[in-house]
């Protein structure tokens, strides 16, 4: 199950008349320490054109030499989207002329690519749907061009032969929605695999979009538009809801739709056609002379099969299994491999180990911890607050030390100052009060204090209740124990009623 982001999206109107056939293709950067092809470093970030040697630079004589690593990551991810491994895989040239390319071509694949023939599971709004994942395959990525503010393009090429794996999946999703989801799963798959940092923002996952209509009911394609720039899941949608909409406004009007690559822009909310001459397609692939094939034999497939981590479907069950959580919860936690390592570590930091206690762990990772890193835009593991000590605090709210409400306050603290929580209610103070002969007098007071309240109570406006647990929390700066006060309030205002 994925979780579901803050957006809602109408039911769209052509689901009665029009079917969207969406297809897409998604690039990962791969987290190797080195390019595909030579020793340079990936690191992102460093000054321009600093990361290069003649081999990324393609210059005469230089030889490609492939990265071992790059072939691994691609196998984990085709293992994980149950593809067939291909025992033999070759690199091709697909050639074009661009400024940021000196090579004038990238290494990839073409017919032969490593994975093919697999799928991913999805929870839609159609159910539970499955994806066809068609090919994924290996290639490099290009450098990148600057447009300065002057009439200059300035060329950055430290991204030359920077390793990418591409997944090609089936034309399958039939909705906006489901594509999002479906790049939602590939980032949740690689972020687990540990192979890419599935940052959007910064481009190390991409992904273009093939587009097509049709009359529901009808089994051949319509013809289909390629939609590109749209780096964010919520730009996956909107860019998709755009192009359908204009797809069957022209189809409605009897016009044709023209085959074309559009580019999303964000700003406008539109897509618009790529000037035609940043749409030259005819890449005149051929076998890659340089690389030899990649031979991949049982042995290596099956060492890294056994190296796999615990996949996200598998980690939410184990989660309803093991911690006894609702569905909707495991679903949240496991969302994420960071958060879920998270839950995971304070579940199993607990000195208490009962149901109760791993749903308390729940509410405050998918609560507080939740909230935070995403105000703070940071990972779970870079919380202030360590999994052992936000378990060190549930354990004091289960074994009565402080009230929930209190525990709210205890967890800003930690947060704050980076103390264990047993530090901070100790320095300030907050033991939960449940001393019921203390408790009692207390009560006394608040109902002496509001005898109006008191009068209205016994007459039958049983809401004000309410009230005097607030005076109570109020008087006791939150620390009294909610249950006894509960009890003293009904015994001492029911004693009154009758
Ligand atoms: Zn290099």
């Amino acid at each position: 199950m994925l979780r579901a982001e803050g957006i809602i999206i109408d039911v769209p109107s052509w689901n009665d008349t029009y079917e969207p056939v969406i297809g897409l293709e998604v690039h990962a950067q791969l987290l190797t320490r080195s390019k595909a092809f030579c020793g340079c470093s990936t690191q992102f970030g460093t000054g321009p054109n600093t990361n290069v040697c003649p081999v990324c630079l393609g210059l005469p004589g230089a030889l490609p030499v492939l990265n071992r690593k790059v072939v691994d990551f691609t196998i984990r991810m085709g293992l994980a989207t149950r593809c067939t491994i291909a025992p033999r895989a070759i690199f091709a040239r697909k050639n074009y002329f661009y400024p940021d390319l000196p090579k004038g071509y990238q290494i990839s694949q073409y017919e032969s690519p490593i994975c093919s023939n697999g799928y991913v599971e999805l929870e839609s709004e159609q159910g539970r749907r499955r994806i066809g994942i068609t090919r994924i395959h290996m290639e490099e990525d290009a450098g990148k061009s600057i447009h300065d503010a002057d009439a200059d393009t300035l060329v950055d090429v430290n991204r030359c032969g920077v390793p990418l794996m591409e997944i090609v999946s089936e034309p399958d999703l039939r909705s906006p929605r489901e594509a999002s989801l479906y790049m939602k799963k590939m980032r949740q798959l690689v972020t687990y695999l540990g192979i890419c940092d599935g940052n959007m923002e910064e481009g190390s996952l991409r992904c273009d979009a093939n587009v097509s209509v049709r009359r529901k009911g009808e089994t051949t394609f319509g013809t289909k538009t390629e939609v590109k720039n749209m780096n964010s899941f919520r730009f996956v949608e909107r860019a998709l809801e755009y192009e359908i909409h204009r797809q069957i406004d022209l189809l409605e009007r009897g016009e044709p739709v023209v085959q074309q690559t559009l580019l999303w822009d964000s700003t406008a909310g539109e897509v618009r056609p790529m000037r035609s001459k940043e749409e030259a397609h005819d890449y005149r692939y051929f076998p890659e002379p340089d690389l030899v094939p990649v031979m991949v034999d049982d042995p290596w497939v099956e060492e890294i099969r056994a190296s796999l981590p615990e996949l996200p479907d598998e980690r939410l069950n184990r989660f309803v299994r093991e911690y006894q959580l609702p569905q909707y919860d495991a679903g949240v936690l496991a969302d994420e491999k960071d958060l879920a390592d998270y839950y995971e570590q304070t579940a199993r930091s607990l000195k208490s180990t009962n149901a109760e206690s791993y749903k308390l762990a729940s509410n405050w990772t998918m609560g507080d911890v939740l909230r935070v890193i995403n105000e703070q835009q940071i990972a779970a593991r870079d919380l202030p607050v360590s999994p052992a000590a936000l378990a060190g605090m549930i354990d004091l709210v289960v074994d009565g030390t402080i009230s929930s409400k209190i525990a709210k306050e205890v967890f800003d603290e930690m947060l704050r100052t980076g103390e264990g929580a047993v530090q901070v209610v100790e320095r300030k103070g907050l033991v939960q009060m449940s001393d019921r002969t203390a408790l009692e007098k207390i009560v006394d007071e608040v109902l002496e204090r509001n005898r109006g309240q008191v009068e209205q109570y016994v007459s039958g406006k049983k809401q004000v209740f309410g009230f005097f647990v607030g005076e109570m929390m109020k008087a006791t700066k939150g620390k009294a124990n909610p249950r006894i006060v509960n009890e003293l309030l009904q015994e001492k205002l029911g004693a009154r009623t009758k």
